[in-house]
């Protein structure tokens, strides 16, 4: 589906047509995203907010145009509580070190799970080191769902913050964030969800999942790399203090102190990425024009066949076995490093993931290195399923 609007998937790697099977890294961009880049950069150019020449007003209005369509498709109920950002591990940066700064002391806890991405734990880390807290975390269990029985004798009064992902990016797994959210709220904790594997997989409503916080990276919904989203609930965001300094995030500067501009603008010191905007902005057209409904049915069917193919490869093991996931399959080949396995598909043509995906505490888990990881998106078909399955039981026996 929809293949004629991504060229770059019309081509040959090494004697054989691409099969590109690494969306969970980064999706492909469709065509209309890169032109409404070029036109932006070819007849729009202007730095935004502080113009009086139409070219500036243009770009403004069309910036945060881009803002209002962010709040729609996610579902907030402010546009000023949508934040633009360099991407998911920004916009997690923003709140660990502001909300870490004006909430977390000595002796304070912040719970993240054991399938967290680094970039939900690391700064959290950072956060719990500067400011004297402790990190805890919530498990999985051999499928690859989290132990939500878990998750309250977790909370207690030095409990500041839940930060969970919605979707594990080597797992699949679908975490039921709206429980996790109700679990934190009754003990009175705030909850950020990194959104960056969920995003373009299914529709997402950040009311609707009573969130407090919801990251995503432009790059793996069809959208350019180089911007992202933060959504932040208003309450938190008006009392949160400023990431970064710099022009545009402030109200008046004087040498004796500074005040600080109304939300979004706080956040967002400096120049952004404008055209990354943009092209955020047609990408969220891109998925609304296919439909978001129909992107995940597809993926799941993908899901579906790829796995029961799988399956049926003597030796291959699949971790993550959820019963809701997206279209992400890790698995190992025998003994084979993942590596290996890789570099062996990418000879054949077909780009796979291979390595801890930014999860070693996975990997711990399972006591492996890494995996192989293939991920879908709306167009990857039956037939790179076929290949990849086809080219697997031709180089098993290399590896096996
Ligand atoms: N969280 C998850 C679950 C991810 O999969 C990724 C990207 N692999 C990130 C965070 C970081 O996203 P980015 O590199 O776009 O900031």
């Amino acid at each position: 589906m929809y293949r004629d609007l991504f060229p770059i998937l019309d081509q040959q790697v090494y004697g054989h047509p691409l099969v590109y099977l690494d969306n969970a890294a980064t999706t492909q961009k469709p065509r209309q995203v890169v032109e409404t880049m070029n036109t932006y950069y070819l007849s729009q150019n202007s730095n935004i907010h502080r113009g009086t020449h139409y070219l500036a007003e243009q770009a403004t209005e069309r910036y945060e145009a881009v803002r209002r369509q962010v709040q729609r498709f996610i579902g907030a109920a402010h546009s000023h509580e949508i934040i633009f950002t360099r991407g998911t591990t920004e916009s997690i940066n923003l709140v660990a070190a502001s909300f870490g700064q004006r909430y977390l002391h000595e002796g304070d806890e912040v719970v993240v799970s054991e399938m967290e991405h680094h970039s939900n734990i690391v700064p959290w880390q950072l956060a719990c080191q500067r400011q004297g807290a402790t990190l805890r975390v919530l498990p999985f269990d051999e499928r690859g769902v989290l132990r939500l029985d878990r998750l309250e004798p977790l909370l207690n009064e030095h409990t500041r913050l839940v930060a969970v992902g919605h979707v594990s990016n080597t797992l699949g797994t679908v975490n039921p964030v709206r429980d996790i959210v109700d679990c934190a709220h009754r003990h009175g904790v705030p909850v950020l969800v990194d959104g960056a594997q969920a995003i373009a997989h299914m529709a997402v409503d950040v009311q609707a999942l009573d969130c407090d916080f919801y990251c995503f990276s432009a790059h793996k919904m069809y959208g350019p790399m180089g911007v992202g989203v933060l959504y932040g609930r208003e309450r938190w965001l008006e009392e949160m203090p400023p990431y970064q300094g710099g022009g545009e995030m402030i109200k008046e500067v004087r040498f004796e102190g500074t005040s600080f501009n109304e939300l979004p603008f706080k956040f967002e010191a400096g120049t952004p990425a404008v055209a990354e905007v943009l092209g955020l902005g047609s990408a969220i057209d891109f998925m609304l024009q296919a439909g978001v409904g129909t992107i995940a049915r597809h993926e799941q069917e993908l899901l579906s066949y790829a796995s029961s193919q799988l399956k049926q490869i003597d030796g291959l093991h699949i971790y993550g076995t959820a019963p809701d996931k997206t279209a992400v399959i890790s698995f190992l080949a025998g003994t084979a490093h993942p590596y290996d396995t890789g570099t062996l598909l990418d000879k054949l043509g077909i780009a796979v993931r291979t390595g801890h995906h930014c999860t070693q505490p996975v990997m711990d888990h399972y006591g492996i290195p890494g995996t192989v990881r293939a991920s879908f998106a709306i167009y990857n078909t039956r037939d790179e399923v076929d290949a990849l399955v086809s080219a697997l039981r031709r180089i098993a026996p290399m590896l096996m």
